[in-house]
């Protein structure tokens, strides 16, 4: 088969993101018909949003409203679980505590306030029909609605991504469609892993240049001759990577870089997105090949393969109490007590978090919500230059 046969009359949104992200992946997807390798962050993704589908359509059902029941979300994931193709007890673990703590984050539930979940939209654009799912949308008052999309990447998206990504502009195309009562439309990504959402709205003229961008992306799909591989930091959850001689040559170490010259500042910026990529799906293969090696360090203390050794090691941290500290320093070098505190104390994010997030469990929504905008108030923030690179749109 090949591309000519692509009429796009029904393009799902799926299509379009896989060939704008990299037209080889299209290409092996959808023109060499290949089927989708394992991917286990996939996996994991689609039984959390299997879980979390089949809990909102049964409280839909049900007409429920109040407490959301942990028993009932922990049945569902053990019933799910078998048919996701995922095995280890860590990832098991790890998808019970994602949801455990989503169910903390939303306690109260009413049915009335779920408009749908998994709804299907068709959008005509042009002369192309796109179609898609929701994973869910909320009522929020008489004028607002919510558009939710679950994510479970490790990565929080930055300000930027959240503003512009084309998905939510999508979404936002199909409730003005689906709900056209709605005179506000909130846009979400519910970050499951971290257990918070980030929000977002979208204006006309994102809106205009989105069905531009969409006519010219399926038009792009229809004509297209060729589909060059675009490595790219997602490269590691590919589900064709195997099939894809680019990243075969980038695991392999194969790649040719040509040396830019300083002078020309276009090739310097190309190199450097090249080797940046580089860099980042070697360093995603590590990660994987250290897993499969750590696995088997949990049955044998050591392994000794190809040369080398391999063990688990514990890192050594070094932590002071703090009045016994202050005292030794008071007690040595005579330095005050209050000076001594201002020197030496400083309260870190990651355990500001950590207490945060185990107070959760035993204190009231709005009273935990004061508590984190308190602290937001009291935080320093410092800035410190960070080198900023991202692909121009
Ligand atoms: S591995 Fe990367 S470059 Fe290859 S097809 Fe997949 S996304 Fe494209």
């Amino acid at each position: 088969m090949n591309s000519k046969h692509f009429k796009n009359d029904h393009l799902s949104f799926s299509r379009l993101q896989r060939f704008e992200q990299c037209p080889k992946s299209f290409e092996l997807h959808y023109i060499k018909q290949l089927n989708s390798e394992p991917n286990e962050s996939l996996r994991f993704g689609s039984l959390l949003h299997k879980v979390l589908e089949r809990l909102f359509h049964w409280i839909i059902e049900e007409e429920y409203a109040g407490k959301l029941d942990e028993e009932r979300l922990v049945n569902l994931f053990r019933e799910e679980w078998p048919s996701s193709g995922l095995s280890g007890f860590a990832l098991y673990e790890e998808g019970l505590s994602i949801l455990k703590s989503y169910l903390r984050e939303t306690p109260i539930i009413d049915h009335r306030d779920i408009l749908a979940v998994e709804q299907e939209f068709r959008l005509q654009i042009g002369n192309y029909e796109l179609m898609g799912f929701i994973d869910r949308a909320n009522r929020i008052d008489d004028e607002t609605i919510q558009i939710l999309d679950y994510k479970t990447n490790r990565l929080i998206f930055t300000r930027e991504e959240i503003d512009t990504t084309l998905q939510l502009t999508v979404y936002h195309l199909a409730a003005q469609k689906l709900w056209p009562w709605a005179k506000k439309i909130q846009l979400t990504y519910y970050l499951l892993r971290h257990g918070f959402q980030m929000n977002t709205e979208r204006n006309e003229e994102q809106l205009d240049a989105a069905k531009n961008y969409i006519l010219s992306l399926a038009k792009q799909i229809e004509t297209a001759k060729e589909y060059p591989p675009k490595l790219n930091t997602n490269c590691q959850y590919c589900d064709h990577r195997s099939h894809c001689p680019a990243y075969q040559k980038a695991i392999e170490g194969h790649v040719e870089i040509i040396k830019s010259s300083p002078d020309d500042l276009e090739a310097v910026a190309r190199e450097r997105e090249h080797v940046a990529n580089l860099a980042k799906i070697l360093y995603a293969r590590k990660a994987e090949l250290e897993k499969i090696l750590k696995a088997q360090l949990e049955e044998q203390e050591t392994l000794e393969l190809a040369g080398m050794v391999y063990r688990m090691s514990h890192s050594k941290q070094v932590t002071y109490p703090v009045e016994a500290t202050l005292n030794v320093f008071q007690k040595m070098v005579g330095i005050n007590e209050q000076e001594a505190r201002e020197q030496l104390l400083v309260v870190d994010k990651a355990h500001v978090d950590t207490l945060i997030k185990q107070l959760g469990k035993s204190m009231k929504r709005p009273e935990h919500q004061m508590l984190k905008a308190e602290l937001d108030a009291v935080a320093e923030t410092t800035f410190t230059p960070r080198f900023y690179s991202k692909e121009a749109t």
